[in-house]
C-alpha cells in the first residue's frame, strides 16, 4: 500500500520535472490563517506547483520581522493538507534542515544570504546526506559566479541529486531600477556552466515592486529559464517583510496568464531550416570577425615596434578619442548602441595595449 508521504514523494518528482516550475507563496510565513487563505486562495488559480513560504527570514538590518520560527512549519503542512501542494522553505542551518524534514517539506532553497557563506552552505548540505529531495540554490547576494557554482559542487558532493539554481539579482550600491540588478549574463552563464539543471527566476527580489514583475517574469521565459517563484500574499501592502513586492494569488493568476511562454524548440521543418540558415550567416561572420581581429592586433604589435624603437607611449589619448566618436557616429547608423560600442571598443583597445605591451617590454 502506498503511503501518503510516499505519494506526496512522487507528485514532487513530478512537478519537479515540470516545465514551467511555478513556486509562489509569501515571503514569510505570519499567522496560520494568513498561510491557509494564501495556500487555498493560490490552489483555486490552479497555476502554482509548489507553495514557498519564509519560516525563518535572514534580514539584512535588526529589529525586522526574523520569521515565526519552527512554529510555522505545522500551518505549512496543513496548508499542504487542504491543497495537496508541495511545500517548500529556506534553510540557512542544519536546524533548520532538521526541522522542516520532520514536518515533511518536499523542497528546500538557499537564501541569497547564505550562498555567500561555504561555512553556511556546507553545514546545509552536511545535514541533507542522505536526503532525496529537490534543494534549489539562489545566487549569493553579490555578482559572483564561483560562490554560486561552489554552492552547488557542495551539495552534489554529498548527494543530492536534485539541484536547481535560483536567480534573484545581484545587489550593488546606488542600484535604483531594480532591487537586485538582473544581469542576465550571469544566471546564462551559470546555465552553460550546468547544462539541464533547472534555474528558475525570482522576480520579486530581483523587482522590489510590483510594477516591474510582468517584464522580469517575461525576459526570463525569453531566455529558457525553467521556472518562475514569486512572492504572493492575501494582503501585500501590510506583509510583514518585502511588503513592495508582493501581489495577490489572483493578480498572480493574471500575470501569468499574460505572459507568453516560448519553447527551446520546435518540429516545424519551416523554422528549423530557416534558423539552420540564419545561424549558419551567423558563423560566417563571426568568423571573418575573428580573422579582422587578428588582422587588427598584428598592425597594433607593428605600431608597437615603432613605438618602441621610438620611445612613444603606448597610450595616446587624442587619437583613442577620435577612433571612438568615429565608432559612435558609425555605431548609430548601423543601430549599434553606444553601450555596446563603448564595451566592444574598450575591449579592442585593452586587447591591443596588451600586445604593444608585450612587444615594447619584452
Ligand atoms: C526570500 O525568498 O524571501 C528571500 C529571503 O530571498 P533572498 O534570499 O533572495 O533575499
Ligand atoms: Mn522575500
Amino acid at each position: 500500500m502506498q503511503t501518503a508521504t510516499q505519494s506526496m514523494k512522487e507528485l514532487m518528482q513530478t512537478k519537479w520535472n515540470k516545465r514551467p516550475l511555478i513556486i509562489s507563496g509569501p515571503c514569510s510565513a505570519e499567522t496560520e490563517e494568513q498561510v491557509m487563505e494564501t495556500a487555498t486562495r493560490l490552489a483555486k488559480t490552479g497555476k502554482v506547483d509548489v507553495l514557498r513560504a519564509g519560516i525563518w527570514k535572514p534580514r539584512t538590518k535588526p529589529g525586522l520581522f526574523e520569521g515565526i520560527g519552527t512554529k510555522g512549519l505545522p500551518w505549512l503542512a496543513s496548508a499542504k493538507k487542504v491543497t495537496g501542494l508541495p511545500i517548500t522553505v529556506e534553510v540557512a542551518t542544519a536546524k533548520h534542515v532538521q526541522d522542516a524534514l520532520q514536518f515533511d517539506v518536499d523542497m528546500l532553497w538557499i537564501g541569497a544570504r547564505t550562498t555567500v557563506n561555504p561555512f553556511s552552505v556546507q553545514e546545509v548540505a552536511d545535514a541533507l546526506r542522505g536526503v532525496d529531495i529537490p534543494v534549489l540554490i539562489k545566487n549569493p547576494i553579490n555578482a559572483d559566479l564561483e560562490l554560486w557554482t561552489g554552492g552547488i559542487e557542495r551539495l552534489q558532493k554529498v548527494g543530492v541529486k536534485q539541484v536547481g539554481m535560483i536567480h534573484r539579482g545581484f545587489a550593488s550600491y546606488g542600484n535604483t531600477e531594480f532591487r537586485n540588478a538582473p544581469m542576465w549574463h550571469l544566471p546564462i552563464e551559470m546555465k552553460r556552466r550546468f547544462p539541464g539543471m533547472p534555474l528558475i527566476c525570482d522576480p520579486s527580489h530581483i523587482c522590489g515592486n510590483r510594477t516591474l514583475l510582468q517584464s522580469v517574469s517575461q525576459k526570463s521565459i525569453d531566455l529558457d529559464f525553467d521556472g518562475i517563484m514569486l512572492e504572493t500574499h492575501i494582503d501585500p501592502d501590510n506583509a510583514w517583510s518585502d511588503a513592495k513586492q508582493q501581489i495577490t494569488p489572483e493578480k498572480f493568476a493574471e500575470m501569468l496568464d499574460a505572459l507568453v511562454w516560448r519553447h527551446e524548440n520546435t518540429d516545424a521543418k519551416e523554422f528549423i531550416t530557416a534558423l539552420a540558415t540564419l545561424r549558419e550567416q551567423i558563423n560566417h561572420l563571426d568568423d571573418e570577425l575573428m580573422t579582422i581581429l587578428g588582422q587588427r592586433m598584428k598592425i597594433a604589435d607593428k605600431i608597437g615596434e615603432y613605438k618602441k624603437n621610438n620611445d612613444i607611449t603606448i597610450l595616446q589619448t587624442n587619437r583613442w578619442n577620435e577612433i571612438l566618436e568615429k565608432a559612435y557616429a558609425k555605431g548609430e547608423k548601423l543601430g549599434l548602441s553606444k553601450e555596446f560600442i563603448t564595451k566592444y571598443y574598450d575591449a579592442i583597445h585593452l586587447e591591443s595595449i596588451n600586445h604593444q605591451n608585450n612587444i615594447m617590454n619584452s
